[in-house]
């Protein structure tokens, strides 16, 4: 089968699955506390889901993140990974992994390790617990606490992902890289992005830390090397020399990132959006639900892909939000 190739000629190797759009957390950069969540039936149901991604997996996607809403809340989501977990098996796929907020991995991290998962990046932006609560509005931290241990009994690797937010946790900066340091874990710090409208918390803007600001913090103590690796996404690495950790920054607003991109991103509903900053998306559910033969969502998949976008059009810096997307973020899952 022809491998994925977009206009640019980036291959399309990884896919990133929003699973659902419910959660059980309202995180106040994420979500209205009031949301209303789609109609079940417009859901793709988990077949539907495993006959798209597994089409996506033959035309050369290597590596799959599930994702949300919270991921770990879709009923019967082992079912999912399971089926998953085959094209792991047959060696198509390098990577099965997932992004959640922890709340429900004391139950899933064993099941999910035993099918092939390897890591997973738990969402956690403070170690205060009351400010865990206001921050998600409905999450508890012991409850995420004691997730993360039992995704490190099941063996899985974690990486931390903290959303970098200006009064909020700018005073936990060291603390949090001092845990990750001794918890062993990664730690990517992520730039908030002006996803959804706005939802009464203020715009996204009073809360954009840049992070460079948060790096020129941090170089006031630690000498920080930048590392060459790349994912294909917005995420750039420094060592920290003092403690030899790994530290991601993920800067969608600040940085070109756009010419090596490798994903696209697929929500519970269908549809492909083909970059995270623009409009456009390609409904994959009307030609999957048309037809059993698979060659007809296929080309729809080529027709979606030879419309994906040079770049997107993010733009904090004339304070004012410029390319402000009106989706949520767990509505193509970040
Ligand atoms: N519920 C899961 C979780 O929280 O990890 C997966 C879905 S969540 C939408 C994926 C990631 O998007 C999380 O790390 C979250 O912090 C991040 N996120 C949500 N809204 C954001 C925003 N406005 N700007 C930057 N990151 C955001
Ligand atoms: Fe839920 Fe994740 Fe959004 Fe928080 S960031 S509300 S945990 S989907």
């Amino acid at each position: 089968m022809v491998p994925l190739i977009d206009p640019f000629a980036r291959a399309i190797s990884y896919l990133r699955v929003s699973v659902t759009d419910r959660c059980d957390f309202r995180c106040t950069y994420c979500m209205s506390e009031h949301m209303t969540f789609l109609p079940k039936a417009d859901l793709l149901s988990l077949e539907e889901l495993d006959r798209l991604c597994t089409a996506f997996v033959r035309m050369g996607v290597q590596k799959l993140r599930i994702t949300g809403g919270e991921p770990l809340v879709r009923k019967g989501i082992l079912t999912f990974f399971e089926a998953m977990s085959r094209h792991l098996q047959s060696g198509a796929l390098k990577e099965l992994t997932l992004t959640t907020n922890g709340s429900q991995l004391a139950k899933f991290a064993e099941p999910l390790a035993a099918l092939g998962v390897k890591r997973v990046n738990v969402s956690l932006d403070t170690l205060d617990p009351a400010k865990f609560t206001q921050i998600t509005r409905w999450g508890r931290l012991p409850q995420v606490l004691d997730g993360i241990q039992a995704a490190k009994a099941a063996g899985l690797r974690v990486k931390i992902n903290a959303v970098a937010l200006k009064g909020f946790n700018e005073d936990e900066l060291f603390s949090l890289l001092d845990w990750c340091a001794r918890e062993d874990q990664d730690l990517t710090f992520i730039e908030v992005m002006p996803m959804g409208e706005d939802m009464g918390e203020g715009l996204r803007l009073d809360q954009y830390w840049p992070l460079k600001d948060l790096r020129a913090r941090l170089s006031e103590r630690f000498t920080l090397t930048d590392l060459a690796e790349r994912s294909g996404g917005p995420a750039r690495y420094v060592r920290v020399e003092e403690t030899s950790q790994k530290l991601g920054f993920i800067t969608p607003l600040t940085h070109n990132f756009c010419e090596s991109c490798n994903r696209v991103r697929l929500t519970c509903t269908g549809e492909l959006y083909m970059c995270l900053g623009q409009e456009d998306m390609a409904d994959l559910r009307a030609p999957l639900r048309a037809s059993p033969d698979d060659a007809v969502v296929e080309a729809a998949i080529r027709a979606a892909i030879a419309r994906k976008p040079k770049g997107h059009d993010f733009d904090y810096t004339r304070q004012r939000v410029k390319g402000q997307m009106t989706r949520h973020m767990s509505h193509t899952g970040g």
